[in-house]
């Protein structure tokens, strides 16, 4: 690797790193973000509901029997809040006890 490959790898590590630790700052904010709306597109094509009880779990492809966004992998913000941040909806919060078909046990 060169120097100057290497000074901007550096570079841009620095800001990987920096954009890492401000999450948690971010998260504080989950409570601002606007509701993920069940008659989105997108939450519509990924079968979204703010309620996983009214779900027919024969129609999941996954078969773990507790699924709510609350205990999916890519949930984000803090456990106990009514809604939080997700990685398949960026910018919208998703209720806690909701759940669309791209859930998935944490690990
Ligand atoms: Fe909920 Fe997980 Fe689907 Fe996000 S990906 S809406 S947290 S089930």
């Amino acid at each position: 690797m060169s120097k100057i490959a290497r000074r901007k790898f550096i570079q841009l590590s620095a800001v990987a790193v920096a954009g890492a630790l401000a999450s948690p700052g971010r998260r504080a904010f989950a409570q601002d973000l606007p509701h993920l709306a069940e008659d989105d597109a997108m939450a519509g094509a990924m079968k979204y509901t703010h309620d996983a009880s009214t779900v027919d779990p024969a129609t999941r492809a996954n078969p773990a029997a507790d699924q709510t966004c609350a205990n999916c992998a890519l949930i984000q913000g803090n456990d106990g809040e009514e809604w939080r941040p997700c990685q398949i909806f960026p910018g919208k919060a998703v209720a806690a006890k909701g759940w669309c078909s791209v859930w998935a046990p944490k690990v």
